[in-house]
């Protein structure tokens, strides 16, 4: 079974691009909703995460205290560091045990940081999903609530544009609007399909 993966920074535009695929019936995994599963589910994962950044990381319900977590991370890069050092292995494994259940002739692997955290040498096809970055930032504020420096903070730990443009297979520039996205989702689909199906 072949792995197609989905990346982009954040406000890209890639689960938007990942959820056309799904929407064809394609299984898609994505990383980042299954990294913050697995933070609560996994005993294993709870426990190395209360001793890097202490008790406070969970709330008494048992819930990930997300805007703890994130006061460390985004201000904190060894914390960073160390957080997707612990969540990554876990989410990789989980992502094995997933794709031995599907059995479509390729699956769909979305993940922001799928480069930063050496996935892609697990994909057999790699898809960048890009924006200018006043546009991304513009999405995401919009989407979250968030501010502008909000948005700036979570980019910065991520690779830059143009290293990703370099590895990457395809490139779709998700700078217009929706059809526009959609008709290169079509052909991109109908390439995959092209290879790895007939
Ligand atoms: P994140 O890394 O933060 O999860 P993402 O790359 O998955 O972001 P999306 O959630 O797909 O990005 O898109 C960000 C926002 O922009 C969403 O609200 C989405 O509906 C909107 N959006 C994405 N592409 C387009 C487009 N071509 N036209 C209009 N809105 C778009």
């Amino acid at each position: 079974m072949k792995v197609v993966g989905i990346t982009g920074g954040i406000g890209s535009g890639k689960s938007t691009l990942a959820k056309m695929f799904l929407n064809r019936g394609i299984p898609l995994y994505d990383s980042d909703s299954r990294a913050k599963s697995l933070m609560v589910e996994s005993a294993e994962l709870r426990n190395s995460l209360v001793e890097l950044l202490g008790e406070n990381t969970y709330l008494e319900d048992g819930s990930l205290n997300r805007a703890f977590v994130a006061s460390i991370i985004f201000t904190d890069k060894e914390k960073l560091q160390g957080v997707n050092s612990l969540v990554h292995p876990a989410v990789f494994k989980d992502f094995l045990l997933w794709k031995e259940s599907q059995t479509s002739p390729f699956v769909v692997k979305e993940s922001a940081l799928l480069f930063e955290n050496k996935s892609d040498e697990f994909c057999d096809k790699i898809i960048l999903v890009t924006a200018d970055l006043e546009l991304r930032i513009k999405r995401v504020m919009q989407r979250d609530g968030v501010s502008y420096n909000q948005v700036v903070d979570r980019i910065k730990n991520q690779m830059s544009e143009e290293e990703k443009i370099k590895k990457a297979d395809f490139v779709l520039y998700n700078d217009g609007g929706l059809e526009k996205l959609t008709t290169e989702f079509e052909n991109l689909y109908h390439q995959l399909i092209e290879s790895y199906v007939y």
